[in-house]
């Protein structure tokens, strides 16, 4: 196997080359500074709304570290070509983060399931999921670098909730897509976790919950958590960093939850 890169800068990532989804904004947005602070060089990306975004997180990492490329996950030769033009520019690609998804635009029971709704839904957070997942995957193999993939699901994917019925379904399919991989990688040496948050104030429950981020923040943290601390996005591109550097590097298979005990299936999640 090809070693990837590496300095004695201590710096957990360093010379390392991640593909960050759903880069622009939130958590993605968090993890890109986190990784960078860390030594990677990166590609963010994002989809067509927020490509403004996409460009001023690139840019204020710097031309040298930090690329924007659009790509709208639901497309695969899109994705294809993402990962392409990263091995190309780059090298190979050591990490991907895949972190594109959207929340459910309605507080559907199973009563009210809406299957066109659904679908769309299903696109990005299954599909989008997916096709990340598996072309990364195909270049790191390609490449013979044991790299680490990191897929966002939700606490909600491990339980149910009472609504937002189609999103709990989205999420539980990452995790097994999650798990199936993480199998069937391990013998290239690809390690392939996912990270879990309960509910924090990102752009994507500011606008489902019509409201600031603030208000997000005081909704969540009302609910029983461990207390005296506010999830935010730091806590979840904290672990993700670990779950794409070697401190986990026998770890393969697991749903990181970062939930502050959060027990999903006796709280409503939103
Ligand atoms: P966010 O809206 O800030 O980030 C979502 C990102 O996904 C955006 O940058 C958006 O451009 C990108 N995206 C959406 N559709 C895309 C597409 N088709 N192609 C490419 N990029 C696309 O929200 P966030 O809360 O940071 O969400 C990140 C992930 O975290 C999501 O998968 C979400 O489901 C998950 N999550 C969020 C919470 C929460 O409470 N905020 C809790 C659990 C899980």
């Amino acid at each position: 196997m090809a070693e990837v890169s590496s300095t004695n800068s201590g710096l957990r990532l360093a010379g390392k080359v991640a593909i960050v989804a759903g880069g622009a904004s939130g958590i993605g947005k968090e993890t890109v500074h986190v990784f960078a602070e860390q030594g990677a060089r990166m590609v963010v990306i994002a989809n067509i709304q927020d490509e403004e975004l996409g460009k001023q997180v690139a840019e204020s990492i710097g031309i040298h570290k930090c690329t924007y490329i659009h790509c709208d996950v639901v497309d695969e030769d899109q994705v294809k070509n993402l990962v392409q033009s990263t091995v190309d520019t780059y090298g190979h690609v050591d990490i991907m983060f895949s972190n594109a998804g959207i929340a459910s635009p309605s507080d559907q029971t199973v009563l009210e399931f809406d299957i066109s709704q659904a679908d769309h839904l299903f696109s990005i957070n299954v599909r989008g999921m997916a096709l990340c997942v598996k072309h990364a995957a195909r270049a790191m193999v390609k490449g013979q670098v044991r790299g680490s993939i990191v897929c966002t699901a939700s606490v909600a994917g491990s339980h149910g909730s009472f609504k937002i019925t189609d999103y709990v379904m989205s999420k539980h399919a990452i995790i097994g897509l999650m798990g199936s991989a993480s199998i069937q990688l391990a013998k290239h040496g690809i390690r392939v976790n996912c990270v879990s948050p309960s509910g924090l104030a990102t752009p994507l429950t500011c606008k489902v919950l019509d409201a600031g981020p603030e208000t997000v923040e005081l909704i969540y943290s009302e609910k029983k958590r461990l207390e005296g601390v506010i999830l935010n996005t730091k806590h979840i591109a904290d672990a993700v960093l670990f779950l794409a550097s070697k401190d986990f590097d026998f770890v393969t298979g697991l749903d990181l939850r970062v939930d502050g005990s959060y027990i999903a299936g006796k709280y409503e999640l939103v």
